[in-house]
């Protein structure tokens, strides 16, 4: 069994992730923190392979509520991505109660 895989291909691929494609940061600063590489890392990717974006979750969470359209299901927000069509759906983490 040949499980030898592409390993260029995986790194250029973790290299295109890091990028939120919103906030255009890597990381999201947390509270008033202003250390660069401090904060959260892109968490949500779009599933469409020859798209690949990464986002923040809290950053399409607030996109997406800022957009009327965007349809809510319980606590799971769905819309397209940005960049292609492709269909996501974003948990929204109950951070606050
Ligand atoms: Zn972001
Ligand atoms: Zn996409």
């Amino acid at each position: 069994m040949n499980t030898q895989l592409p390993r260029l291909a995986d790194e250029e691929k973790n290299n295109r992730l890091d990028e939120c494609g919103i906030c255009y940061a890597r990381y999201l600063p947390i509270g008033d923190e202003h250390r660069p590489n401090s904060g959260n890392a892109t968490d949500y990717t779009c599933e469409n392979n020859s798209c690949s974006k990464a986002f923040h979750t809290m950053c399409l969470v607030d996109w997406l509520r800022s957009i009327t359209t965007t349809r809510q299901s319980f606590n799971v927000l769905f819309r397209n991505c940005l960049y292609c069509s492709e269909a996501i759906a974003v948990k929204i983490n109950a951070t606050k109660n």
